[in-house]
Parts: C-alpha cells; sequence; structure tokens
C-alpha cells in the first residue's frame, strides 16, 4: 500500500500500470529540492541531472527527457528517419502501431510492416529476414529503414540472444534498431540483464517513468548525441518543451531510485495469479515473464463485462482480460482478485459465453 493510499487508492487497481501514484517521498523532494530552471533553454539542474543520470544507466551519450512515451517513441522513430519513401517494421501488437493514434504515418510519413511473430510470443530474426524490405534498388516497396522491438510485450520478455542477433543484421543491413523500452524496466528487474546491456545493442530506446515506476509523467529517450539534438527539434515541433520540468523530474529521480527495485514484487503477485489461473485449468492467452496476465477469455467462454461487474462489487478494479500488477498492490487484493476470476470461471461453466466484438455490437445497433 502506498503512503497516499487512503487519498487514492491503487492496492485493488489491476487495470494497467499506469494508474501508480507519485509517493510521498517523491512528492516531498518535489516540494524541497526542486529546481526551476527553463528546461527548453537546457537550464534545469534537475532535469539535467535525471538526464545524465539516464546516460549511465543506458550507456548512451545523450537523454531526453519528454512528456510521454508516445512522444518519446514518435520522435525517437522520426529522429531515425530522412527522406521519405520508407518503412518501419515492427510487430503487429506493437504500442508504436496500434496505440499512438496514427503518428507514424503523419509525423514520420512511415509505412508500417506489422508482423506476427511465428512463435506467437515475440518477433525474432527468422521473422524479420522473412518480412523486411531491403533497399536494392527495387523502385516499387517502401524500404525498410527502422526496425522498431518492444520489450516487454504482452508482459513477454524479448530474449537476450535473439535481440543480440536482430542488431547484428539491422547493422549489416544499415537499418537503424529502436526499442520501445517502456517497460524496459521490468525485463531488467526479471533477467537481472542491465539497462545499459539491453540498449546497447539499439541506437535508440524510450523508456516509461510513468508506468510501473510511478512517476506522475514522463518518459525517456536515449541515444547519441546528433540523434538526440534532433530528437529535441521534433520535441519542440510537437508541443513537447517543458518549462520548469523540475518538478515532475524531480519525481522521476525517486522513481527510479526507490521503486525500480521494487518491480519484483509485481511480477511475483502476477506468477501467483498465473499460477493460479493454470492449476484451476483456466487458459491464459501468453506465459506470465513479469507483469501482466492475459487470460483467454475466449478459449474459456468467460464474460468480460460480468468479470468487470464482480470485480466492481468486491472493490477490485478491472478492464477486461488483461491484469496489471503493480509494487502498489496488496496481497489481501490478490486473494480477492482469485477469487473473482475463480468465480466467473465457474459460471462459464454453466453459462458459457460467446464473445461478440465491440465493433460487431455497434454494427449490430446501426443496422437495427
Ligand atoms: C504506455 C506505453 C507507451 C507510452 O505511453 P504514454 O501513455 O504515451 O506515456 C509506449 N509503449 C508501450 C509499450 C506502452 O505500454
Amino acid at each position: 500500500m502506498t503512503v497516499i493510499d487512503h487519498i487514492y487508492p491503487t492496492h485493488n487497481e489491476f487495470r494497467s500500470d499506469t494508474f501508480t501514484v507519485p509517493t510521498m517521498s517523491m512528492i516531498e523532494k518535489a516540494a524541497k529540492i526542486t529546481t526551476y530552471g527553463d528546461s527548453v533553454y537546457k537550464e534545469d539542474e534537475i532535469t539535467l541531472e535525471l538526464e545524465h543520470q539516464m546516460c549511465e544507466l543506458s550507456g548512451k551519450e545523450s537523454a531526453l527527457f519528454c512528456v510521454s512515451g508516445t512522444m518519446s517513441n514518435q520522435i525517437g522513430l522520426r529522429a531515425n528517419l530522412y527522406q521519405p519513401p520508407y518503412s518501419i517494421l515492427c510487430d503487429h501488437r506493437s504500442h508504436v502501431f496500434l496505440h499512438e493514434a496514427g503518428g507514424l504515418a503523419t509525423l514520420s510519413q512511415a509505412m508500417v510492416h506489422p508482423v506476427i511473430p511465428s512463435n506467437g510470443n515475440y518477433i525474432t530474426l527468422e521473422d524479420i529476414i522473412e518480412n523486411f524490405t531491403p533497399d536494392n534498388g527495387d523502385i516499387h516497396a517502401a524500404p525498410t529503414k527502422v526496425i522498431s522491438l518492444e520489450n516487454t510485450l504482452h508482459g513477454i520478455i524479448l530474449p537476450l540472444e535473439e535481440i543480440k542477433k536482430i542488431s547484428a543484421f539491422a547493422k549489416s543491413q544499415n537499418i537503424r534498431l529502436h526499442l520501445d523500452g517502456a517497460r524496459l524496466w521490468n525485463a531488467s528487474a526479471e533477467t537481472g540483464i542491465p539497462i545499459k546491456e539491453y540498449c546497447s545493442y539499439f541506437d535508440s530506446v524510450s523508456l516509461c517513468l510513468s508506468k510501473s515506476l510511478g512517476a506522475p509523467m514522463g518518459s525517456i529517450l536515449v541515444g547519441d548525441k546528433q540523434f538526440i539534438d534532433k530528437a529535441n527539434h521534433f520535441k519542440k515541433q510537437n508541443g513537447g518543451g517543458i518549462r520548469q520540468a523540475g518538478i515532475v523530474t524531480s519525481m522521476a529521480l525517486v522513481a527510479i531510485e526507490e521503486n525500480f527495485p521494487k518491480l519484483k514484487k509485481s511480477h511475483e503477485y502476477a506468477k501467483n495469479v498465473g499460477d493460479f489461473c493454470v492449476s484451476k485449468g483456466i487458459k491464459l492467452e501468453s506465459p506470465v515473464n513479469t507483469n501482466f496476465v492475459f487470460i483467454d477469455f475466449k478459449a474459456m467462454k468467460m464474460n468480460e463485462d460480468l468479470f468487470i461487474k464482480k470485480g466492481q462489487l468486491n472493490n477490485i478494479k478491472l478492464m477486461g482480460n488483461r491484469l496489471a500488477f503493480t509494487f502498489q498492490n496488496d496481497s489481501e487484493s490478490i486473494e480477492i482478485l482469485k477469487k473473482v476470476i475463480l468465480d466467473c470461471y465457474e459460471d462459464s461453466l454453466i453459462n458459457p459465453y460467446e464473445a461478440v466484438s465491440s465493433n460487431k455490437k455497434l454494427y449490430n445497433i446501426v443496422t437495427k
């Protein structure tokens, strides 16, 4: 439970790791020792300190504090590109492709080449070789200029061995390699592989501060100096220049120092719930590597609306079949969550549910 849990409870929050709230020590640091320089002019000391610390942590030359992970991904990908036509290859479930408001089409004028991993979980070098478009003089297609990976994706850790192979291939083809590392913190906490080692295989990496780490806002983009200078230009162009950024970057520093070591707790919660599901015969969509459990509602004929409602009745916040865990949860809520899952599963045995997609529901309403 957080110190401010009584004001804004997060112990029972399983919708997303974005619902984490700043801890009391973050708020105290922001109030007591922040600086008030204008960070657009690079005059805010605490923001410079955060960026410097992220250079140390990632082993990259330069770092840029951004308002959101969407911004650091979008300007990061843009800064890796020069003159269209070009394409970006990524997993078909990628955040940069599906959840960033179509930014790659408007901000980068890029064609996206979404790839379905053949092993069902994570993209491999074989998938990339099968799908990339070489820049070989063929004037019909848009050559792959960036490969964008995501670690973790669906809570799944992309194995370091695979990253190494993809990185070597990208270099050999003169393709830039970006990492959406919104949750690289979780991968690193689980595997023990330092952030720096992961980052060494990429040209650019975006790391979120406001997910599990609990900072109120912000993301960091890292890369070499020339790249970050170019990205900073796009940051300003997109309205992302923050003046007195110290108020939030001071909280981000505390988030890294105090909460990074706590992430493993959220993985333990997720594994506890994942193991529980498996022991009861409830199928999962993905393996539980870090802080997510995806229950296969479709295969189990479980009713999502009923699940959310049962959660509400038990003071548990749910969004659907994806369960997100954070260090701000508590074990009591985990036990209640398990009861709600079992209850919903048992209901499905009596009343098997045939899911109707929300699009289809809407379409039926319109045509009636
Ligand atoms: C949350 C998230 C982002 C960035 O999201 P913002 O809400 O814009 O900070 C990027 N990538 C992944 C994988 C995410 O989960």
